[in-house]
């Protein structure tokens, strides 16, 4: 099995996963043609399926021509899947998928976009999880409530801390900034901010990331905090009073 991180556009990512054993190839998400194509074809690679987290147009763009160019069905949540301009099975978590080998289990992750869904595949200890969880930060809340996204990320926290998280976005500098803001002494955030800053200074992606270390780092996995809820003058608030208050003070510094 490879799996394939490929940077699109200004800041996404898509992934790729291929089964050596049969040949199959899965793609995550498609935020454009071109930098996809080109692994494809320097691989000989045709795509099985291509899965979609959500539809927001830096995630589905290369969608059509890819398939024209590579085949593979598309799967992706029956929330606001008419007039995608391509069609598409209709997937949620009441059901289970397997493509190219690999048994993938589907997450409902409203909160971010109502048509949002994340994958798991145990197999290789990976989960996309798109625009939910990013290094450092979280989904902005588009169409959703505080309350469905943080209960989105609760149903991600349950899975194996070993698991590699794969984001939508590299956003991890930027999310740094405020998770440092609001947890300053916190000396995993700490250790993570400079491997941030390492890995920028030579090009290179920040992600994925592990569950594990987001949960010691990130600010919207860690509303038990006692640094951030003494920081927030919240320290008998619920954890999802916390989140609501850390979301709207992302969304405003
Ligand atoms: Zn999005
Ligand atoms: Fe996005």
């Amino acid at each position: 099995m490879q799996i394939i991180q490929i940077p699109c556009l200004q800041d996404n990512y898509a992934v790729l996963i291929h089964n050596d054993a049969t040949g199959e190839t899965i793609l995550f998400d498609a935020p454009e043609h071109d930098a996809i194509a080109k692994v494809l074809t320097a691989n000989g690679w045709n795509l099985t399926a291509i899965l979609l987290t959500h539809y927001h147009l830096d995630h589905i763009q290369g969608v059509s021509s890819l398939m024209a160019q590579f085949g593979g069905t598309i799967y992706g949540s029956a929330i606001n899947s008419a007039g995608l301009g391509f069609a598409l099975q209709t997937i949620d978590e009441t059901g289970q998928l397997t493509v190219a080998g690999l048994d993938i289990q589907i997450f409902d992750t409203p909160g971010h976009k109502s048509d949002h869904i994340c994958f798991y595949v145990a197999q290789l200890k990976m989960a996309v999880v798109a625009d939910v969880i990013f290094s450092l930060g979280c989904g902005r809340l588009l169409d959703g409530s505080a309350a469905q996204l943080f209960n989105s990320i609760q149903k991600l926290q349950n899975l194996p801390d070993d698991t590699m998280l794969y984001c939508g976005h590299e956003y991890t500098a930027s999310n740094g900034q405020f998770a440092r803001a609001v947890e300053p002494n916190n000396v995993a955030l700490r250790a993570r901010l400079a491997e941030v800053k390492t890995l920028r200074n030579q090009g290179k992606p920040t992600l994925p990331t592990s569950l594990a270390a987001e949960q010691a780092s990130n600010p919207f996995l860690r509303t038990n905090s006692a640094e951030i809820r003494q920081n927030l003058n919240m320290p008998h608030a619920t954890e999802l009073e916390v989140f609501t208050k850390l979301r709207q003070m992302k969304d405003n510094f």
